[in-house]
């Protein structure tokens, strides 16, 4: 029997980046990488005077791959980057935006600019560990020699890029999925880029770095600031509505109530997974309660009853 032709592996070559407009001059970038376990979205906003890249995806080579996307939309070089928030996958091709265009200007809200250093060095460490999901990863030399990239620009709320023939916001709407959490608002094309504040590809994503209790009320406010229509571009997956983005502020509600009355019940933070009945699998919960219980005042917690 002949040799097959081996099919090459998945990743070997990467797809090129996806791009999908959702708005006047406003387009997703989608990487879909089953090899990084990534349905990761970027997003690209131009204007007169500038264009806007939402998040720098996880290698620079992959940026790479995305700048040349974006090359062909002919709408200019790339003057801003913002960084939704410090996660790897969002951040690593910051160097290679800058390297392609020097004069881009790196975005980010403070604790994500201070935190972005140490996160980074963090996940490059451990990422060819043995039990590290990427470690036989065909990008994970890309992961390691990723350069580091803080934002140079950093804001504690609100801060607007003024693209010439438009303003775009950036707007720390609070803590939920991290401490520096940005959506990347177009008030005129009435999009919205979200960063992992909302997860549309899997139930939203509970860290180390999470911050259960206060993630409602950020999503409060982004639901405050979308008109009825409008397109709001998760960090992974489809993109979504006001709807989904309220359901979702539904659901982490239920996450944060629960931990406050298992709480005020005494149940210890070890027996809440089981105690609890939780509106996610249980199993993408654990940081969800260590960092619930943590947060949560100390008169907020009853001592479990002899
Ligand atoms: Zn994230």
């Amino acid at each position: 029997m002949p040799d097959l032709p081996r099919e090459p592996r998945a990743d070997a070559r990467p797809p090129a980046p996806r791009v999908t407009a959702v708005g006047d001059r406003c387009w997703v970038v989608r990487l879909t990488l089953p090899d990084l376990n990534l349905d990761l979205n970027l997003g690209v906003v131009a204007g007169r005077d500038g264009v806007i890249l939402v998040d720098s995806g996880p290698t620079e080579p992959l940026a790479a791959a995305v700048l040349d996307s974006v090359a062909a939309l002919q709408v200019g070089p790339v003057t801003h980057v913002v960084n939704t928030h410090a996660h790897w996958d969002h951040v690593l091709g910051n160097a290679a935006v800058r390297a392609r265009h020097p004069a881009c200007a790196v975005l980010a809200h403070e604790e994500t600019a201070a935190s972005l250093r140490d996160h980074v060095h963090t996940f490059q460490a451990g990422v060819g560990e043995a039990g590290s999901p990427y470690a036989g990863s065909a990008h994970l030399a890309d992961l390691r020699s990723a350069g580091i990239l803080p934002a140079d620009t950093s804001f504690s709320s609100v801060h607007v890029v003024d693209l010439g023939d438009r303003v775009v916001e950036l707007v720390h709407p609070g803590r939920g999925h991290t401490a520096g959490d940005v959506v990347v608002h177009v008030p005129d094309a009435a999009v919205l880029f979200a960063g992992d504040l909302v997860e549309q590809a899997a139930p939203p994503s509970y860290g180390e770095d999470c911050w259960p209790l206060e993630w409602a009320t950020a999503l409060d406010v982004v639901v405050g600031t979308l008109p009825p229509g409008a397109v709001v571009v998760p960090g992974h997956g489809d993109v979504v509505d006001r709807d989904f983005v309220q359901r979702q502020r539904d659901a982490v509600g239920v996450v944060s109530a629960t931990i406050r009355d298992l709480a005020g019940q005494g149940v210890r933070p070890e027996d809440a997974l089981t105690a609890g009945d939780w509106p996610y699998p249980v199993e993408q919960l654990a940081d969800a309660v260590r960092r619930g219980y943590e947060h949560l005042p100390r008169g907020a917690r009853r001592l479990p009853l002899a």
